[in-house]
């Protein structure tokens, strides 16, 4: 049936991924590009497209004959517009991505936020499935979250809903990426990962398993694979960070629990894909000892089932729906 493909292009921090999906939301072609964070938003858009163009290319198509195209930006999407005009990591604001999209395709290309999407993918055909109230965490770079309410992608005020990792934990806590103290993303994401086992290594005589030439005084970010290759070798400075983040993440979700009540927490992103098996104990103890009033047993505690590829699938889904979700 060539007219249910679907094109989704996700914006990450480290890469682009575009991928077609049929009508079952099995994956045909993907592709990848490296982002380029200093480039100005229309010379990211155009990289955007011509990933999307080469993941078509593989099926003998191209843009101008792909049904749906969706894309997914790491900052919030206006739910009146459906235009996301300013996001950090693309050069600066007040840019109209939709625009752009459409001067360089000539075709609309419906959006959404990371988090949203990838947990609209896993509501929809993968972990959360067939659950109705379903939390997303998505731990790679930063914490991307989403929340799908009794079936629907719940937007809010400005697009903002959702944001689970600017919940704020700690008053007076670790300095997070958006200027807040205590958000749970400062302590549950691999940048926060790599400022604890420096401060850790810095204030004792420990030493990690680490590579050097993955890990010194200057890293921001650091692969998951790395990450995961020490915790199980027994690093203990990579230990204490995962662990506190895994931790804090269990205090975040069972406060989020007391808002939404969902049947069913997706715990997905490069960390979990990496090792979730490590992290999923320690989350689970924390979120159980702070849960209030739902028996543990009724919420489903799941790993993503589409990984890396959550997020793209998320924005075919919204292309199919032309962002009625
Ligand atoms: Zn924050």
């Amino acid at each position: 049936m060539k007219d249910s493909l679907a094109l989704g292009i996700d914006l990450g921090g480290s890469k682009i991924y575009a991928m077609v999906t049929d009508a079952d939301n099995q994956i045909l072609a993907a592709a990848k590009t490296p982002t380029d964070s200093t480039a100005e938003a229309e010379a990211i858009i155009r990289t955007m497209v011509d990933t999307g163009a080469e993941a078509l290319a593989k099926l003998n198509r191209t843009i101008a004959d792909i049904p749906h195209i969706g894309a997914a930006f790491p900052s919030p999407v206006d739910p009146g517009t459906g235009d996301c005009s300013f996001a950090t990591n693309l050069g600066g604001r007040n840019f109209s991505a939709k625009k752009i999209f459409r001067e360089i395709t000539g075709r609309e290309v419906f959006l959404g936020n990371d988090g949203d999407l990838g947990t609209l993918a896993e509501f929809h055909s993968g972990a959360g499935k067939p659950d109705r109230n379903v939390i997303g965490y998505f731990i790679g770079t930063g914490l991307g979250g989403g929340l799908v309410i009794e079936g629907h992608l719940l937007k809010g005020n400005c697009g903002l809903a959702g944001e689970l990792g600017h919940m704020i934990i700690r008053k007076g806590g670790r300095r997070c990426g958006c200027g807040h103290r205590g958000c749970i993303e400062a302590y549950c994401s691999k940048i926060a990962y790599v400022k604890a086992i420096r401060k850790a290594l810095r204030k004792s005589s420990e030493l990690t398993l680490l590579p050097p030439d993955k890990f010194n005084e200057k890293t921001v970010n650091i692969k998951s694979k790395y990450l995961a290759k020490a915790y199980v070798d027994g690093d203990n400075v990579v230990r204490n960070a995962i662990d506190k983040g895994s931790m804090m993440l269990g205090i975040a979700a069972a406060s989020a629990c007391a808002l939404v009540a969902p049947d069913c927490i997706v715990l997905g992103g490069g960390v979990i894909s990496a090792m979730g098996n490590v992290i999923l104990p320690v989350f689970r103890k924390s979120f159980e000892a702070h849960l209030f009033g739902i028996p543990p047993s009724k919420i489903r505690i799941a790993l993503s089932s589409y990984g890396d590829d959550a997020v793209a699938v998320g924005a075919t889904i919204l292309a199919r729906a032309e962002g009625k979700v």
